[in-house]
């Protein structure tokens, strides 16, 4: 099987070569890392000759997290924001970008969220002007995020999507995408969104290192992409090689990979 980890901030890995070359023993031939502030963005985007020799392939998206913005304060927020500005065309896409209603800042209604909402608009104008992707985190706030995605008129990617069906029916009728996490395993929203949504739209991703429950109570690396794919082609009653054709050929797609990789 081959398969791409579509989204996972691989800055945060320890002990990164040894993960990417055990990706790379299972199958996985890219993984696409995602920027949270202006550091882990220039290592993104750094990544990509990096680790060539190792057998897998790394892209770099970059974006200022929404949960970045507390502790960068104005100053921060602004250089993050320049800097990705200046280097979008170099990205595959910007993200992880997006809105968190339920950090604490942002728990109802006021400055947290006009803050969120500022910094998540701004970037979605560099993706547009830069014909970008974008890579969306969007906890608690699935509504407004594809409302403004709607607005921007951009590609989105809803990562880690989990949001109620209303939502999910919307953004699939926008064309736009979902990915899969091993939160698959236990997670019975997580498990809905995939259900309801067409192979051609799903993409697999790890979110590493995060820590998920149930199987995978332990930090989350890219090599465990390929299970979530299995678990993708068990949700969806189909063989193993058909859903890994799938997310393969949609990550492909969405982040415009060399075409060479399918
Ligand atoms: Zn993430």
């Amino acid at each position: 099987m081959k398969a791409i980890d579509s989204h996972a901030h691989l800055e945060e890995l320890k002990d990164l070569e040894s993960c990417l070359r055990r990706a790379a023993s299972r199958g996985v031939i890219a993984v696409v890392t995602a920027g949270s502030d202006a550091s882990s963005s220039r290592f993104a985007l750094e990544a990509r000759s990096r680790f060539k020799e190792l057998g897998i392939q790394v892209f770099g998206a970059i974006g200022l997290h929404p949960w970045s913005l507390r502790e960068l304060g104005r100053d921060g927020i602004e250089e993050a924001l320049d800097f990705i500005e200046a280097r979008a065309g170099e990205a595959v896409a910007i993200g992880e970008v997006g809105l968190d209603y339920w950090l604490p800042e942002a728990r109802r209604d006021g400055e947290g969220r006009r803050l969120q909402r500022e910094v998540f608009a701004r970037q979605l104008r560099i993706a547009r002007k830069a014909e970008k992707p974008v890579v969306v985190h969007s906890r608690g706030a699935w509504k407004d995020c594809l409302e403004m995605v709607k607005e921007a008129e951009v590609e989105a990617l809803f990562h880690w999507f989990s949001g109620p069906l209303e939502v999910l029916k919307e953004l699939l009728a926008c064309g736009y995408c979902v990915s899969a996490t091993l939160a698959l395993d236990y997670s019975e929203e997580h498990r809905r969104v995939i259900l309801n949504t067409p192979l051609s739209r799903i993409l697999s991703e790890t979110d590493s290192p995060v820590r998920y429950k149930g199987r995978f109570n332990r930090e989350a690396e890219p090599a465990d992409v390929v299970d979530v794919v299995a678990m993708i082609a068990s949700l969806k009653e189909v063989g193993l090689e058909e859903a890994a054709k799938h997310c393969l050929n949609n990550a492909i797609r969405f982040y415009s990979l060399p075409s060479e990789l399918g």
